[in-house]
């Protein structure tokens, strides 16, 4: 058996994208800036991609702007908040403990800037208390940043009651909502969001594509110099089959959204009573404000990179921490921003499932962590002191 469970990594890409970017890279590869007819027909899909993409997060048309993907796209709206921010002398930053690399590393680069970041926690649940966000909020604050949904535990933020505090104090709010697009209902006008990040390879898309939305008045911060496309806002010749590809994908996957969540809703519990059986483990984040593709839980006892790599030859593809964190031996930063001390945290496994796997697929993923987890622990160090009382164990 061959089971990927490790869609918050990245998906398969769609049928019907690869379709319709095969057509693209045969049919339309004029420069969209061309003024010739081929150049015009680009043009003409570039827009209507757009216009799919706007219309599905309820933005305007104007209001969306082509990345190279969820980190480009975080890069910029933290720049262009920041450069608002520190012409009127605002130059304090709100966010989270356990936002992805792309929103921390560059909220390190500001801070070196002489920008202050506050960075919320998250709690043991993996959310955020708005009465804490609140009191954090200062004159000379610019900009809220917190994710829609975590990448790692895939806890989900009150992403409303955010926006609307933000909207009151008049402070920018920017979402990365990389795992949350294509997953669960997004509308940035009911949700007051001023700048909101996607990723295409999330929602069965391709690579290297995603985009920014950045509400109509505020005035977008380039990142890349150079030629007039996307109002000016982002140099570069659009990737016109990646972009159509994204919007086909997005397309299906808001087409499914509700009886994909309930199909992998219902699976992620039968995973998680499954692997609740096994002794000394425990769940990361909220057990019902999580999308329902995510799985994450900690065992004692063992180091996740061995369970990883035993999962692999029994088939299933599953994450320890972020793709971007494993090959470097510290422990998540998400997980320990929910209170999980390091070798706990080391002792993780992240499933995160797709529309199309079945409750045969997930019997078989929780027959084989259970078995590779009593096998890791019969040789481990760490699991023989537990068991000799020598060391206390965390998880009851
Ligand atoms: C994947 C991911 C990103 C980065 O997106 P890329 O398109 O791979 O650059 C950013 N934020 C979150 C939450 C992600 O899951």
């Amino acid at each position: 058996m061959e089971i990927y469970a490790d869609n918050a990594a990245t998906t398969k890409m769609s049928d019907a994208a690869i379709a319709v970017m095969t057509d693209a890279m045969k049919n339309y590869y004029g420069n969209p800036s061309s003024l010739y007819l081929k150049g015009q027909r680009a043009k003409e899909k570039l827009e209507q991609a757009r216009l799919e993409i706007a219309d599905i997060i309820n933005a305007e048309p104007r209001e969306i702007i082509f990345t190279s993907g969820g980190s480009e796209a975080d890069n910029q709206a933290l720049l262009t908040a920041a450069l608002l921010g520190g012409k009127k002398g605002k130059r304090h930053v709100i966010s989270t403990a356990f936002e992805h690399h792309a929103i921390l590393h560059t909220l390190k680069k500001l801070e070196k800037n002489g920008f202050e970041i506050t960075l919320l926690p998250v709690h043991e649940n993996g959310i955020i208390r708005l009465s804490e966000l609140e009191d954090a909020m200062r004159e000379d604050t610019c900009l809220v940043t917190v994710m829609t949904a975590n990448n790692e535990i895939g806890t989900i933020q009150p992403v409303s009651e955010i926006g609307a505090l933000c909207r009151k104090k008049g402070i920018l709010f920017h979402t990365d909502a990389v795992q949350a697009v294509g997953h669960i209902p997004i509308d940035v006008k009911a949700q007051s969001i001023d700048m909101l990040s996607a990723s295409a390879h999330k929602f069965h898309g391709p690579k290297g594509t995603g985009f920014l939305y950045c509400r109509r008045g505020i005035a977008l911060s380039n990142l890349i110099e150079g030629g007039a496309q996307e109002r000016g806002k982002r140099a570069g010749t659009e990737n016109l089959p990646a972009i159509m590809g994204m919007a086909a994908a997005l397309r299906e996957s808001a087409e499914g959204m509700e009886a994909h969540n309930a199909h992998k809703a219902a699976v992620r519990d039968h995973l998680i009573r499954g692997l609740s059986q096994i002794p000394h483990s425990a769940l990361n984040g909220d057990p019902s404000e999580r999308l329902s593709g995510n799985v994450n839980f900690s065992f004692e006892g063992i180091e996740g990179e061995s369970l990883l790599i035993l999962l692999d030859r029994r088939g299933i593809c599953a994450s320890s921490g972020s793709a971007c964190t494993s090959g470097s031996l510290d422990p998540s930063h998400v997980l320990l921003s929910i209170g999980r001390i390091h070798d706990v945290a080391h002792g993780s496994l992240r499933l995160t499932i797709g529309e199309d796997i079945t409750l045969e697929q997930a019997d078989y993923i929780i027959k084989n962590v259970k078995e590779v987890v009593e096998y890791l622990r019969s040789f481990s160090p760490v699991w023989r002191d537990l068991m000799s009382g020598k060391r206390e164990f965390i998880l009851k």
